[in-house]
C-alpha cells in the first residue's frame, strides 16, 4: 500500500489527489498538489504528521491561500488545508476561534459584541491560522495585538498552548512559528462603543473597496511595507504601475498589488514580481521583501 492509499483510506472524502491550486489560492493561479487533505481532529493532524515524517514526505499547511502563490508544476507531498476547522464562539470578552475560521468573521462578532481591537482588520480575507503565522494587520491594528494565545500542534503530532507573552514577532513576523501547525486562537478583547466599532468596520471595508483592486484576483500587497516607505509608492514612482507579463499586471488602482486581470499562469506572475523587484532595486537601491510566500519550483523564471 502507497502513502497515498493509506491517507485516502484513513481521510475518505477528505483526501484529493492532483488538486488544482489555483482553487485554493486568491490568485487563482498555480498547479495541482499532489495530496491535497481536510484534517480536523487532533487524531487526524497526529496520524497525517506520523505518515508524513516516517516516509519522508513534504507537508504544508494552507488556511485561505490568501498569501500564497503556487508554481505553475504543482506541489509534491501532502498539503492540509484548515478550511474544514472554522469554529467560532465568544465568552465573555474572549473569541475563540479554530484556524480555519475567516478572520473576518472574528472581526464581525468582535463588533457585533461591543469588543474593541479588531475591527481595522476587517476584510482580510485570510484565515486565522493565516493571520496569526503572518501576524497579519491593517491600518495600524495588527492580529497579535488582541491575541492572548494559541494552541498548536508541533510536527512530532505534540499539542502544546503558548501565550502571546511566550512569542517575539513583530511587523509581519512571527518568530519560531513555523515549527507548529495552529489548530486555534484566542482574542481577548477590551469592551468598546458598539455603534463606533460597526461604523468603524463599515469604513475600513468601504476604504477596501475603494482602494484596492477587489474586482480581480490577487494575493494583496506583494512587498512587505520598506522603513519609513511604502512599497506601493515605490512602485508608483518607477512607472510601474499597468506594467503587465502575460494575464498578470501591477495594479492601476494600487501598485501594491499585482492582480490577475487574464487567466496569468503562476509564472505570469512570478515574472512581473522580479521585474517589480529588479526595477525598484535600479531605480531607488531599495531591496523589496516578499510579503507573499512561494511554494514549488520557480526556476523556470530565470
Ligand atoms: C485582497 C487582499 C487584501 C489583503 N489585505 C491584507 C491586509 O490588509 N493585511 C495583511 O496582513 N494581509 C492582507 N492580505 C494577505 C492575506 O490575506 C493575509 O496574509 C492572511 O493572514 C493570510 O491568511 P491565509 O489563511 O490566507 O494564509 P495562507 O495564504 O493560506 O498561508 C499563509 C502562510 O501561513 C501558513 N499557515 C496558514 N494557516 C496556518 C496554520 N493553521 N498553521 C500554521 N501555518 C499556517 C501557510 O503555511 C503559509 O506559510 C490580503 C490579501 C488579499 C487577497
Amino acid at each position: 500500500m502507497t502513502y497515498k492509499d493509506t491517507l485516502k483510506e484513513f481521510f475518505g472524502e477528505n483526501c484529493l489527489f492532483g488538486e488544482p491550486m489555483s482553487s485554493h489560492t486568491t490568485y487563482r493561479a498555480g498547479g495541482p498538489a499532489e495530496v491535497y487533505l481536510y484534517p480536523q481532529t487532533k487524531e487526524e493532524w497526529s496520524f497525517v504528521l506520523k505518515l508524513a515524517r516516517t516516509e519522508n514526505i513534504p507537508l504544508r499547511i494552507i488556511g485561505f491561500g490568501s498569501n500564497i502563490l503556487v508554481s505553475q508544476n504543482g506541489i509534491g507531498g501532502i498539503t492540509c488545508s484548515t478550511k474544514k476547522m472554522d469554529h467560532i464562539s465568544l465568552t465573555g470578552d474572549t473569541i475563540q476561534a479554530q484556524a480555519g475560521a475567516a478572520l473576518d468573521k472574528v472581526c464581525e462578532m468582535a463588533c457585533k459584541a461591543g469588543l474593541s481591537g479588531m475591527e481595522k482588520l476587517s476584510g482580510i480575507p485570510g484565515s486565522v491560522g493565516g493571520a496569526v503565522y503572518m501576524n497579519a494587520g491593517a491600518f495600524g491594528q495588527e492580529t497579535f495585538d488582541c491575541l492572548e494565545y494559541f494552541d498548536v500542534i508541533d510536527w512530532e503530532g505534540r499539542p502544546a498552548t503558548f501565550l502571546k507573552s511566550d512569542i517575539k514577532y513583530g511587523y509581519r513576523k512571527v518568530e519560531g512559528i513555523e515549527n507548529y501547525i495552529i489548530l486555534s486562537a484566542g482574542f481577548k478583547l477590551p469592551k468598546g462603543d458598539y455603534t463606533q466599532l460597526i461604523a468603524a468596520r463599515n469604513t475600513i471595508q468601504h476604504n477596501r473597496l475603494e482602494k484596492q483592486p477587489l474586482e480581480y484576483p490577487s494575493a494583496g500587497s506583494v512587498f512587505k511595507r520598506p522603513v519609513n516607505d511604502y512599497a506601493s509608492r515605490l512602485i508608483d514612482e518607477a512607472g510601474l504601475r499597468g506594467l503587465s507579463i502575460g494575464g498578470a499586471k501591477v495594479s492601476e488602482k494600487h501598485a501594491g498589488f499585482i492582480v490577475n486581470f487574464n487567466r496569468a499562469s503562476a509564472l505570469d506572475i512570478k515574472l512581473l514580481i522580479d521585474k517589480v523587484r529588479q526595477e525598484v532595486k535600479t531605480k531607488f537601491g531599495v531591496e523589496l521583501e516578499l510579503e507573499q510566500i512561494l511554494w514549488g519550483n520557480f526556476d523556470e523564471a530565470h
